[in-house]
């Protein structure tokens, strides 16, 4: 088995759709980013490629690329997952904690992990989702943007080992 751990964070900017998790959440101020800004996601694909060792978010879709300018974070993720798919590794499970003071995500976070589920091609037992506040503390806690800290778990995919494992 492997483990990965994945950050990220954006800022709020008006005008701006939520998209948490693949999910647009509505009535609520969206984050600035280059792509949709799904941060959650962006966490989540960083703890996947962390796990199987195959670099970053931005070494795989660089924000200097144009192609990814608004991008829909889910259809990265999936990319991702087919990534580690064809290095020999499947999802064992996602562990994710969302960090914003607003908007309230417990309405949200069922329909987040069936998403995140069906984007990873598990089931949503095996994706779990936190919501949290910063207590006001520090700038996550003042309102100016989200964070999240995600981990995964790899597992070889068939018997005889990964790619990765076959090379050591
Ligand atoms: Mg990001």
């Amino acid at each position: 088995m492997r483990i990965g751990l994945g950050y990220d964070s954006h800022r709020f900017e008006a005008g701006r759709r939520l998209v948490l998790g693949g999910v647009t959440i509505p009535d609520a101020t969206g984050l600035k980013g280059h792509s949709d800004a799904d941060v959650l996601i962006h966490a989540v694909i960083d703890a996947l490629l962390g796990a199987a060792a195959l670099g970053d978010i931005g070494s795989h879709f660089p924000d200097t690329d144009a192609t990814w300018k608004d991008a829909d974070s889910a259809q990265l993720l999936a990319a991702v997952v087919a990534e580690i798919a064809a290095a020999g590794w499947r999802v064992g499970n996602i562990d994710a904690t969302v960090i914003c003071e607003r908007p309230k995500l417990r309405p949200h976070i069922d329909a987040i992990r069936a998403r995140l589920a069906a984007l990873l091609g598990v089931g949503v037992g095996q994706v779990s989702v936190k919501g949290k506040t910063n207590e006001r503390m520090d700038d996550t806690g003042a309102g100016v943007g989200i964070a999240v800290h995600a981990v995964a778990l790899l597992e070889p995919a068939a018997a005889g080992g990964t790619e990765s494992e076959k090379r050591i």
